[in-house]
């Protein structure tokens, strides 16, 4: 790419880097961003980085927020006797954008796989049963239907089953190795709605 100028040709190779980004899209984000005025560009950097400095995770659920506690634990209108354990803070979005969910969260960052190597040590399954010493009416396991979101939420089942708090698994309807995130607002309700006990 030396027939850029160094630096745009670095833009390019740093917006390249990001997911979903190909070599093609990079370089009409970078044109984008040398033709928008010098000021939004600064608003744009700043919003990365101070994003990144000042994100961290709530200490009651794990998702990312930017103060100690999420916006949704804060909420005393929400049921803090109702946990839907999620994979991830996107599929927490997604479950948030039905609106018709009314308990929190625990954002696990990752799900049990033997074949990478990610035990239930390498994600935030400690901090969940820590969580359950608290008066817990139902657990509903929101994993994905991936082999590894499967393995997973056997796996919480089992940890969590002799406490006898009530633990739910969300409906199928959710396609087999389906992400989350891509589902259908409708799709997800009816998973949740039609949940079974474990
Ligand atoms: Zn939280």
């Amino acid at each position: 790419m030396d027939y850029y100028s160094r630096q745009i040709s670095k833009l390019i190779q740093e917006l390249s880097s990001l997911p979903g980004i190909g070599s093609k899209s990079a370089q009409r984000l970078a044109f984008h961003i040398l033709n928008m005025p010098v000021e939004q560009v600064e608003s744009l950097s700043a919003a990365i980085v101070n994003a990144k400095r000042n994100v961290r995770y709530c200490k009651e659920c794990f998702t990312l927020t930017d103060e100690e506690l999420c916006p949704i634990c804060k909420d005393a209108a929400r049921d803090h006797g109702v946990i839907m354990v999620v994979e991830n803070t996107r599929d927490l979005a997604a479950y948030e954008k039905t609106q018709k969910y009314e308990g929190v969260y625990h954002v696990l960052h990752g799900a049990i796989s033997p074949m990478l190597g990610i035990g239930p040590n390498d994600i935030r399954l400690k901090e969940l049963m820590q969580r359950l010493q608290q008066e817990i009416k139902e657990v509903i396991i929101a994993t994905n239907s991936s082999l590894e979101g499967e393995t997973t939420a056997m796996y919480i089942s089992k940890l969590i089953k002799p406490t006898g708090i009530k633990v739910t698994r969300i409906a199928s309807g959710v396609p087999v190795g389906g992400d989350l995130e891509y589902i259908d607002e409708v799709t997800l309700l009816r998973a949740l709605e039609g949940r079974t006990e474990l």
